[in-house]
């Protein structure tokens, strides 16, 4: 079937033997990012130069098609284009073409960039859509503004001689969060997670301002950045306070979890109405959601008289049955 979407351990389009992200191996898969949820050992993988550059070595597919953005690729008689998802360095949306029908596969997307910044929607007929925070509370600010409020907090602690420990997943949000807090004059160091990340994206074209690995040299005047994963070397520090950066920080419990002093809703993933938006943008007249609240938020858009559907969810209650 030429306009079919399933999902079968991923997101597919069967008529065209095109695998988006897929959780097992296949001959022919679409790795929107660098994150480990993504990549695995395809026979052929199709992915942008950065996004290959970032994933390390045992996890890389055993051959690849590499598409910049904007650049198009004959897929049977249809038509790939990648463009930037905003959600890290190399991360792609792809658009298939294939004579007037198209679908959109967003990967993990962000809308609103610090910087006002905005990333490009394409149209297409199908939208297929990451829903993370696909619920209404998660309404996060302005990320400039929160990033101004994030200098301010390292600020005050450093003022006070207080280590300043910001939470963030290791690859992408630190290394981004490290880029945009460089322009209020921090320098950085990172927990042994992070390291192996930060070298990563220098290699794979961005380089990032001054860092030293946590417990290798004394960290005074430094913003430490860790995984919160990585407490027991935090708490080897004299004193110190902890923020987590994270789009959770909208969910009271959730943040709860982590134990952190502050947290900041910065997030690489869209909010709810930036998830809002990317479907208009789209101008999409089916929408199927994938991770997260895929439920809530094909719910939300059919009381909008939008056609969606979770993806994702479907195949687990075929499992179940
Ligand atoms: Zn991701």
């Amino acid at each position: 079937m030429r306009g079919e979407v399933v999902w079968d351990h991923g997101v597919a389009l069967p008529g065209h033997s095109l695998w988006l992200d897929p959780l097992v191996v296949r001959s022919f898969a679409f790795i929107s990012h660098a994150h480990t949820d993504h990549a695995r050992r395809h026979k052929e993988a199709l992915l942008t130069p950065q996004t290959l550059a970032l994933i390390p070595e045992e996890r890389r597919p055993r051959a690849w098609r590499m598409l910049g953005y904007g650049e198009r690729l004959r897929r049977g008689a249809g038509t790939v284009t990648l463009h930037s998802a905003g959600h890290m360095l190399g991360s792609a949306q792809l658009h298939f073409d294939d004579d007037g029908w198209s679908v959109l596969y967003t990967g993990d997307i962000k809308l609103r960039q610090p910087g006002r910044i905005e990333t490009f929607v394409p149209r297409a007929d199908v939208l297929i859509l990451e829903t993370t925070y696909g619920r209404p509370h998660f309404r996060f600010g302005d990320p400039d503004e929160t990033l101004e409020t994030i200098a301010r907090w390292c600020r005050r602690a450093l003022d006070s001689r207080v280590t300043p420990v910001l939470l963030c997943h290791a690859l992408g949000k630190t290394e981004e969060v490290m880029l945009q807090l460089s322009r209020f004059g921090f320098s950085f160091a990172l927990e042994k997670r992070c390291v192996p990340c930060a070298r990563q994206y220098a290699m794979a074209g961005r380089s990032l301002p001054n860092w030293i690995e946590l417990n290798v040299e004394p960290v005074r005047d430094r913003v430490v950045i860790s995984p919160p994963a990585g407490k027991d070397d935090i708490r080897r520090l004299d004193r110190y306070r902890t923020a987590l950066i994270s789009g959770w920080a909208k969910d009271p419990d959730f943040a709860r979890l982590f134990g952190a002093d502050a947290t900041f809703d910065l997030s690489d993933h869209c909010d709810f109405d930036e998830l809002v938006e990317v479907v208009e943008r789209s101008g999409a007249e089916q929408v199927y959601t994938v991770h997260g609240f895929t439920e809530d938020f094909a719910r939300s858009l059919r009381r909008k008289g939008v056609k969606a559907w979770a993806l994702e969810k479907n195949e687990q209650l075929a499992l179940a049955l």
